[in-house]
Order: structure tokens, then C-alpha cells, then sequence
């Protein structure tokens, strides 16, 4: 069943993902490869279409966060090396395996019991040793005096029985602060951290990894030393945040809802829970069915605006779950039906991100499964979904 009923939607525009992938492949050059992370539902975008995407434009690999995200891959066709960033436990080895899933191995341990289970699942299972140079997250802990018993770790990890060994990576805490001279220092100490245990690892273990990476969204755009064998974007993928726009990408949603009900109040009147907004003169009140089960994020009650066809109209009222009201007492135009965006073209992504007071990760990720994404190529709609169980 096809619903548009509800009427609030997210343009996916894979041309914008077409064109900033050429867009970072020339940025990088030829030489380096090109991982896309389409984790967390392609930053919900929709990962499938993304993928089939990354994959007909010649993407080297994928990266997902868990094994669910990258089955979920592999069932819908996609045939690309897909790599686990996170940690697995060692029972779902053989699914790795079967589904030709590469993992990450974060410690000792993870190794051992990886190996073990590759072995006696019989075959072998593809993994990228990962390297903590800083993050303290995930990863061997290689910092000051850890550096030896890291390599020791990693090289005998990396010489067990059912592990193909194919590379080993890293992640920046701080790669997209170039303002902030200590950031930057931060960050070239985990490069180099990075390089010291390569080469100490690769020296004991006698052999080479064929691909070390380290670049995310802001060592993809700013540390050419850092793109190495592999570049690993995700955010500069789709188009969002500072980077994005200096390197001339384009992003790819854009948020969109529609006019329901128009009603129009007496001065004195108050609007929504909290009755934090109030009428002082006669106001055209537009309703308009997004609200925080969508995405939207309450805080911005109040204090922002939407786009339509004649231009801005102020966000008024608490946000509620189903629905937010905006001020049309200066668009006299737009009327019930017509189309808003949230944000896209006109209101940027990142704008709405700085007021709500986080980053526009956090924004298109919150945009829900009750949210239909509509996708476009070459200016035509290609496909849509709804998430909902009909
Ligand atoms: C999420 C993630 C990335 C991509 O980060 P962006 O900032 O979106 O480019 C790369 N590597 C790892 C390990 C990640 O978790």
C-alpha cells in the first residue's frame, strides 16, 4: 500500500550523491580507494538505494556498524565488500563468513574468538585490524606504553588459523577542528601514532596489510596524508556539514511537508501546549503534520522557520508529537496543501543543526521511519518507501 496521505516526506536526490561522489573521488585521485559508510540507514537516507547506488558508480567498499545493517545489504543485493565497523559477537562468525561480511577485530580476545569460531565453522573469515590511536572506543589500545604490547597483539592476531587478514584502520577524534591548533596537533599525533604501529606490526608480521585507512568526513577533506590506501566518508556522502559545502557537494535530502489546515485567530489567543506562543494581532496560523515522532526536534519549538513558496514562515508554539504550527499572517498566498521544506535547499541542514544545538548527523539520522523517502535520479522519482506495516 501507498500512503502520501500524511504528506511530510524526504527528497532523496541520488544525483547529489552521484555528483558528490565523483566530486571526493577527484578530490582524492585515482590511487585511493573509496569506502562509503552507509551505517544508521545511509544516515537515513536509506542505505539500499545508496548502496546500489555507491556500488553502479564504482565504490571499493561499504561500512556499516553491525552485522544486522550489513545482512540487511547483502539480502538486497548488494554485492560489495561490506565491512563491520563495530563489534560482533564471535557466535555470528558464521553469518560473517556466509555472508561474506568483513569484521572488524577490536582486541585480543575478539581475535582469538573470531579465529577460533572461522575454524571450526571451516572457512575464512575477512577482517581490518583496528587500531585505538586516540578515539577510546573500539580498537587495540596502542598509545605511550601500550605501543609494544599492541603490536604484539595485533601481529599474532593477525598470524591465527581462519582469518584472512585484508587490512587495518583507525578513527580521528578530532580530524574536522582546523581552527583549533590543538585539535590539529591531536590529530597529526594520531596519524603518526597510526603509521609507527603499521610499520611495527607489519615488520613483525612479515607481511603488509592491503588496506590501511583512516579517513573520515574531515581527514577526507582536509589531511591529504591521511587518505592513504582508502578513504572512508560518510557525512561528505551526502552532502552535509561545513566540509561539504567547501568542497562543493551538494546535499542530498531535502525535508518536506505540506499545509493541512489554516486557521486564523484573534489577538490574545495562545497556541499549542505550554501556551508559549501568543497571537499579538490577528495571525493565519498554518498546521502542518511534522512534529518530534517525525524528527523534529522539540527544542526548536518557538525559535525556527520553515520555506514555503513565498518565503519564510516562523515556526510558532510548542512542537508536538504529530504536528507543529507555523505563521502565515505575512505569506497570504500559501494556502492549505501547499508544499514546505523543512529543510534542503533553502534552509540548510546544518542551520537547523547549530540551533538545535547539535550536528546534522544527529538531524537526518532522527528523521523517522514514519517519514516516506522519496528517491529521485535525473530529476525523476526512481522509488519510494514507507516503513510502516501495512
Ligand atoms: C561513522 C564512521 C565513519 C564516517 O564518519 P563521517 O564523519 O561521517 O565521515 C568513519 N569511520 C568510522 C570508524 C566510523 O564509525
Amino acid at each position: 500500500m501507498e500512503s502520501t496521505l500524511r504528506r511530510t516526506w524526504a527528497e532523496i536526490d541520488l544525483d547529489a550523491v552521484e555528483h558528490n561522489y565523483r566530486t571526493l573521488r577527484a578530490h582524492v585521485g585515482q590511487n585511493v580507494k573509496f569506502l562509503g559508510v552507509v551505517k544508521a540507514d545511509s544516515y537515513g537516507h536509506g542505505c539500499v538505494p545508496i548502496s546500489h547506488l555507491l556500488e553502479e558508480l564504482g565504490a571499493d567498499y561499504l561500512a556499516v556498524s553491525s552485522i544486522d545493517e550489513a545482512v540487511e545489504l547483502r539480502v538486497n543485493g548488494i554485492t560489495l565488500p561490506i565491512l563491520i565497523l563495530g563489534y560482533t559477537p564471535a557466535d555470528q562468525v558464521g553469518n560473517l563468513i556466509d555472508y561474506r561480511i568483513t569484521q572488524a577485530v577490536t582486541s585480543p580476545e575478539a581475535a582469538r574468538a573470531y579465529s577460533a569460531e572461522a575454524v571450526r565453522h571451516g572457512g575464512e573469515l575477512t577482517v581490518h585490524m583496528k587500531v585505538d590511536t586516540g578515539m577510546s572506543r573500539v580498537g587495540f589500545l596502542c598509545q605511550g606504553q601500550h605501543f609494544e604490547q599492541a603490536v604484539a597483539d595485533i601481529a599474532e592476531a593477525c598470524r591465527l588459523p581462519g582469518l584472512r587478514v585484508e587490512g587495518i584502520f583507525t578513527h580521528f577524534a578530532v580530524s574536522d577542528e582546523p581552527d583549533k591548533e590543538e585539535s590539529v596537533a591531536y590529530t597529526r599525533g594520531q596519524l603518526e601514532l597510526f603509521r609507527r604501529t603499521i610499520a611495527a606490526v607489519e615488520e613483525k608480521w612479515g607481511q603488509k596489510f592491503a588496506l590501511h585507512h583512516c579517513a573520515n568526513t574531515g581527514a577526507t577533506a582536509l589531511w591529504p596524508d591521511a587518505w592513504m590506501d582508502m578513504v572512508r566518508p560518510g557525512l561528505l556522502l551526502y552532502g552535509c556539514g561545513e566540509f561539504a559545502a567547501q568542497l562543493g557537494l551538494k546535499p542530498v535530502m531535502r525535508l518536506k511537508t505540506s499545509v493541512s489546515i489554516i486557521k486564523t485567530y484573534d489577538p490574545g489567543t495562545t497556541v499549542s501546549y505550554g501556551r508559549m506562543f501568543k497571537a499579538d494581532r490577528t495571525t493565519r496560523m498554518g498546521v502542518v503534520p511534522y512534529g518530534y515522532a517525525d524528527g523534529f526536534f522539540r527544542t526548536l519549538s518557538n525559535r525556527c522557520q520553515m520555506m514555503t513558496a513565498d518565503g519564510p514562515a516562523p515556526q510558532r508554539g510548542r512542537i508536538c508529537m504529530d504536528m507543529c504550527m507555523i505563521d502565515l499572517t505575512d505569506l497570504p498566498n500559501v494556502k492549505e496543501g501547499d508544499e514546505v521544506e523543512i529543510f534542503g535547499e533553502h534552509i540548510s541542514v546544518n542551520d537547523v543543526a547549530a540551533l538545535a544545538g547539535t550536528i546534522s548527523y544527529e538531524i537526518t539520522c532522527a528523521v523517522s521511519k514514519r517519514v516516506k523517502r522519496v528517491y529521485l535520479r535525473h530529476g525523476q522519482v526512481v522509488g519510494s518507501e514507507l516503513m510502516l506495516r501495512f
